[in-house]
């Protein structure tokens, strides 16, 4: 059962703000509702900032009241537009970041992003001390000190719906397939879609495979008859390394096709446990702003809504889980 934090005694802000900085994931607007909704119940004014920081900088600035976030639970991407702002590396830009806010009387920001995003809110907070909380959304699910991000088990399901259709032709053609996923550094979307799709073969980063090892688990199958696989692939650094496994596979003399999911799995409209969990969280960030707390995400763990300082999250490598990842392993086999 989730648990919202606790608003006791008068509110600290009587004016908060949210945006969304960084990729975009299904769910944040469903997080954005929550913000605006939780905040009004308690009879606090809240804007919206287009754009992330850049819309900071350049005060675009809309109020949002409860029916500006109707209807839009249920749809992906984000109102409020997202950027990257490289301006906000520098401190004297943050510092006028606060300023803007400060001088519109608002008492703190809600940001809803990556970990990106959430360096640049501790920084703005440790060098103007302005309130900030942060919400995690992204459909990597790579960050620290929370159990899952907004957007993560959308992006599942968007991938596990393409598996289930290549597994068709795949199976049709005696074919190897290569899907890749989204996953720059880590393979949580990957051991997530090849466990649930049924993949023969799963390459995340985190664990290095050999090309030998890939073919030898691809020629145990054909042993007991499997006529194709299907290998779940998270894409590292570069987008694209499953053509050059493709490649060394077809000189292997496996037939194999590549299918790169790309920011199909960035879109659509966010799952139930997305909008669930992005309105938790939402509401909890609020929560936290309004009794004073900054400097830290509303993160989630072990289905109980957490705050947990920026510094525990920032940097700090999320694991994947390699009991899972075995268990892949044998189950595949
Ligand atoms: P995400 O939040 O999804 O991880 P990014 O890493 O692109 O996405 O970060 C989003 C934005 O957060 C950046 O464009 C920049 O404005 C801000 N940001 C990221 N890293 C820093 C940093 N080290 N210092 C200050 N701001 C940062």
């Amino acid at each position: 059962m989730l648990n919202i934090p606790e608003l006791k005694g008068k509110i600290k802000h009587s004016s908060i703000a949210v945006l969304t900085s960084g990729g975009d994931a299904p769910g944040m607007n469903a997080a954005i509702r929550a913000v605006v909704r939780y905040a009004c119940s308690y009879g606090c004014d809240v804007y919206g900032i287009l754009r992330g920081y850049s819309g900071l900088l350049e005060q675009e600035f809309v109020p949002l009241g409860l029916s500006s976030v109707a209807n839009i639970i249920q749809r992906g991407g984000t109102i409020l537009k997202t950027d990257r702002c490289e301006d906000f590396f520098k401190k004297s830009t943050r510092k006028e970041a606060a300023r803007i806010l400060q001088s519109r009387g608002i008492g703190g920001l809600v940001v809803i992003g990556g970990d990106g995003s959430f360096t640049g809110a501790h920084l703005m907070e440790k060098e103007t001390g302005f309130p900030l909380i942060g919400v995690p959304g992204t459909i990597d699910n790579d960050i620290a000190e929370t159990d899952d991000t907004i957007g993560f088990d959308t992006a599942v399901n968007t991938a596990i719906d393409a598996i289930d259709r290549i597994r068709d032709t795949a199976s049709s053609h005696n074919r190897t397939f290569l899907v890749e996923v989204m996953g720059r550094s880590s393979g949580f979307i990957a051991l997530q879609v090849g466990m649930g799709g049924g993949a023969e073969t799963i390459i995340v980063p985190e664990k290095k495979q050999s090309i030998e090892k890939i073919s030898s688990t691809i020629q145990r199958g054909m042993k007991r008859g499997k006529s194709s696989s299907i290998i779940v692939v998270a894409e590292g650094p570069k987008p694209g390394l499953s053509y050059h496994l493709a490649n060394d596979l077809t000189q292997r003399g496996y037939n194999c096709k590549v299918c790169i999911l790309g920011h199909t799995q960035r879109g659509g409209s966010p799952t139930t446990h997305d909008r669930v969990l992005a309105s938790a969280l939402g509401a909890s960030a609020v929560a936290y702003l309004l009794s004073g707390r900054s400097n830290a995400m509303a993160g989630i763990q072990n289905n109980q809504i957490k705050l947990v300082p920026f510094r525990s999250v920032i940097g700090k490598k999320k694991q994947i889980s390699t009991p899972l990842f075995k268990l892949s392993q044998i189950l595949s086999s």
